[in-house]
């Protein structure tokens, strides 16, 4: 069931994703050669519970920690870990969200630690590229193959695979509520959007195929080819006036 929030649903949404914007600025500036991933998680927690939020992945399906950090091959749920150290050269995925007031905020963003190569620049700049173009594509009146149609078309002409098995979802009371948002799918086709809908876009992109295979540790996802993955994510707003950013520091 979609849940289309009202006026003032819609601002304390806002004000999670407010905070759940500035928690991933501040995990990102920790992204350095030589941090922890462990570290990088710390900052992140610290700085939501000092804004009076509850880090909101933290124990939900029982993740351990309050940030999905995924490096290189590894496209989402990473685990953060003392054990797991940045290095120069990596592109490290941070997903994130905080919960306020009842509501929740998500996002996400692939950083670079220290100086990366040509390729992975190109990956991390074409995935935040097809997000926009996601969001763009996000107005009321418009199906929600229109966004997935638009992440997809980017990304593959662009030599990309998508990942298919996990998807944007709709944010409200739940972080994650209906509906699932591919990021691929066909114009036209899928529920209609609507004004009130808020919902999380989020491309998963791999430099190689779109195949990905879970690791044993039952969380972290990789590409299945070993190729690089970047991924980015805003909470987004329909709106009469068209799509707005949630998720903005
Ligand atoms: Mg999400």
């Amino acid at each position: 069931m979609i849940v289309l929030k009202t006026a003032r649903e819609l601002e304390l949404i806002r004000k999670a994703c407010i905070i759940s914007a500035q928690a991933l600025q501040v995990a990102g500036e920790a992204v350095k050669p030589g941090v922890t991933t462990y570290e990088i998680d710390r900052i992140a927690y610290e700085f939501i519970k000092k804004q009076g939020a509850e880090p909101n992945f933290l124990h939900l399906y029982g993740f351990p920690a309050t940030a999905c950090i995924s490096i290189n091959d590894e496209v989402i749920h990473g685990i953060p870990s003392k054990k797991r150290v940045v290095r120069e050269g990596d592109i490290v995925s941070i997903d994130l969200g905080a919960k306020v007031d009842g509501y929740n905020g998500d996002n996400a963003a692939t950083f670079a630690a220290g100086q990366i190569s040509p390729e992975a620049k190109r990956l991390c700049d074409t995935t935040e590229e097809s997000l926009y173009k996601g969001i763009e594509a996000a107005v009321a009146g418009g199906r929600l193959g229109d966004i997935g149609s638009a992440v997809q078309t980017y990304c593959e002409e662009r030599g990309y695979g998508v990942v298919r098995e996990y998807t944007g979802h709709g944010v409200g009371a739940k972080l994650h509520e209906d509906p699932s948002v591919p990021n691929f799918g066909t114009p036209g086709r899928g529920v209609r959007l609507l004004p009130g809908m808020v919902i999380a876009i989020e491309p998963m992109i791999n430099a190689g195929d779109k195949a990905i295979r879970q690791m044993p540790d039952g969380w972290t996802v990789k590409t299945r080819d070993g190729s690089l993955s970047a991924h980015f994510e805003h909470t987004v707003a329909i709106t009469a006036n068209g799509p707005v950013i949630l998720t903005r520091a």
